[in-house]
């Protein structure tokens, strides 16, 4: 019998493919990351099962305990919450994408903290794309000098960008927002050709984000069930 999980990502899979046939876009290039924040490794593991191999975690502590109960999957760890200086060791040494990278100071301290016999650590730089002061991110007009200095860090590599923009249920504009993203995309790929990331979309808004380029879309809710209320709120702090 197949598991809940199992049903939520076959329909995911439909929906990023007909999204993809929609607007033009190549199905095969737009990954599907679980977001697993208030979730057990036992609902990982059933992920995995289903043929996930990205996982996003939001906030340290919980995701090293899961990650010590997932150590046989094999996936790749993405930390995708907003980041404490004093916990830039732990994310360096364990995670091996970091998408929320939104100030100098961090990123340094991920380069000088990942351990030297591990590959260097894949940064997406957060772009505050809707100008909310309550939320993390680089502004717009500051993420190429930031850009330029994270890419002079030795042990990170400049994956490329990821944003939350304003949650609304109106199509148009989160369909702004993403085509906004996708110009800084391009420019930041015109500078950093290495930088092949664009992560944006999540349960609400994710065929816009395919409509406008994303190539990694960060799925929660619609691939794990409704979290508690406490929970719902993307990228905030606890
Ligand atoms: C929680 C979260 C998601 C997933 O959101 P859903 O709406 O549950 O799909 C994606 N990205 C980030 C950064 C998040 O914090």
């Amino acid at each position: 019998m197949s598991s809940t999980i199992e049903n939520n990502i076959a329909k995911l899979r439909q929906r990023i493919a007909q999204a993809a046939q929609k607007y033009g876009r190549n199905p095969d290039h737009i990954t599907l990351l679980a977001v697993s924040k208030t979730r057990g490794a036992d609902e990982i593991a059933q992920a995995v099962a289903a043929g996930i191999d990205q996982v996003g975690e939001n906030y340290l502590q919980e995701a090293l305990d899961k990650m010590d109960n997932c150590r046989h999957l094999p996936v790749c760890w993405h930390f995708i919450g907003p980041i404490q200086s004093n916990k830039t060791r732990a994310i360096a040494e364990r995670f091996d994408w970091v998408e929320s990278v939104d100030r100098l100071k961090i990123a340094q301290r991920l380069s000088d903290q990942r351990p030297p016999h591990l590959p260097p650590l894949n940064i997406c730089l957060q772009v505050n794309i809707s100008g909310e002061a309550s939320k993390s991110g680089v502004p717009p007009d500051q993420l190429m000098a930031l850009a330029d200095a994270v890419a002079l860090l030795p042990q990170l590599r400049l994956r490329g960008l990821m944003a939350i923009p304003l949650a609304t249920q109106d199509e148009k504009l989160q369909r702004q927002a993403f085509a906004a993203m996708f110009v800084l995309y391009q420019e930041l790929q015109a500078r950093f050709p290495g930088a092949d990331c664009l992560s944006m979309g999540m349960s609400a808004d994710m065929e816009m984000a395919i409509a406008e380029g994303s190539n990694w879309v960060r799925i929660g809710t619609d691939l794990f069930g409704p979290r508690a209320a406490n929970h719902s709120a993307a990228n905030t702090p606890l």
